[in-house]
């Protein structure tokens, strides 16, 4: 369950995962100017609004250090955001861009980037101590956007209730407690490319958050 014992953000070199502590140090030492470390989560802290991702791309938000930025997903995700006013400023995909959340804040059920973009099921029990201290460390959250099937299930098992509590699917929204959680199929580019998500399909989930929020 969201706790506020739970930190709510992973240390850097964070060791809990011991498969993506030598991925990390792997990529480090390739890549020495990477962040190469666990992303912490971007935006509001009084935020009404958390987006939940699956991970840090290696090349992307593990590059960057800031979730979905520097990845082709960060493309549409930061479009729509500013679309629905949840985003201000220019998305130029580096975090030193100004680009600013608006009552949001995203980040991702795991914090360092697994390898082939696929953490095992037990790197995402590890890493979801932090899902719910973020959680727990939102006092005005109310909407919660799962991007893909890792994040809807571990975003259920954060809250306490099993990964089978509600429905799967795009546009698919739950009462969890306090919280509405709406389900989104993941902005990937391969998503993205294949038609399986259109951006007016993306934009639809956002937009019913607003009207949730603000109606
Ligand atoms: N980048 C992230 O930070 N998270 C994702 O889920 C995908 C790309």
């Amino acid at each position: 369950m969201a706790d506020a014992a739970y930190p709510p953000e992973a240390p850097r070199g964070c060791p809990l995962c011991p498969r993506l502590a030598a991925y990390r140090e792997e990529n480090r030492r390739k890549e020495p100017a990477w962040f190469n470390d666990p992303v912490p989560s971007f935006g509001d802290g009084n935020a009404r609004l958390l987006i939940v991702g699956l991970a840090p791309g290696r090349t992307g938000a593990n590059r960057t250090g800031r979730p979905f930025t520097g990845d082709h997903a960060g493309i549409l995700l930061y479009e729509t955001l500013k679309a629905q006013g949840f985003a201000r400023g220019e998305y130029r995909a580096r975090p030193d861009d100004g680009l600013e959340l608006v009552d949001c804040m995203i980040t991702n059920a795991v914090r360092c980037a697994p390898p082939g973009n696929k953490p095992l099921p037990v790197e995402e029990a590890t890493c979801r101590q932090f899902l719910q201290g973020r959680l727990a460390a939102l006092p005005r959250l109310q909407a919660i956007v799962t991007l893909g099937d890792v994040s809807r299930r571990n975003v259920l098992k954060a809250l306490g209730l099993k990964g089978s509590a509600a429905p799967a699917g795009h546009g698919v929204e739950f009462d969890a407690g306090r919280y509405r959680l709406f389900n989104s199929y993941h902005c990937s580019r391969l998503n993205t490319n294949t038609g399986r998500l259109t951006p007016e399909m993306f934009g639809a989930v956002f937009a019913a958050v607003r009207r949730h929020l603000d109606g």
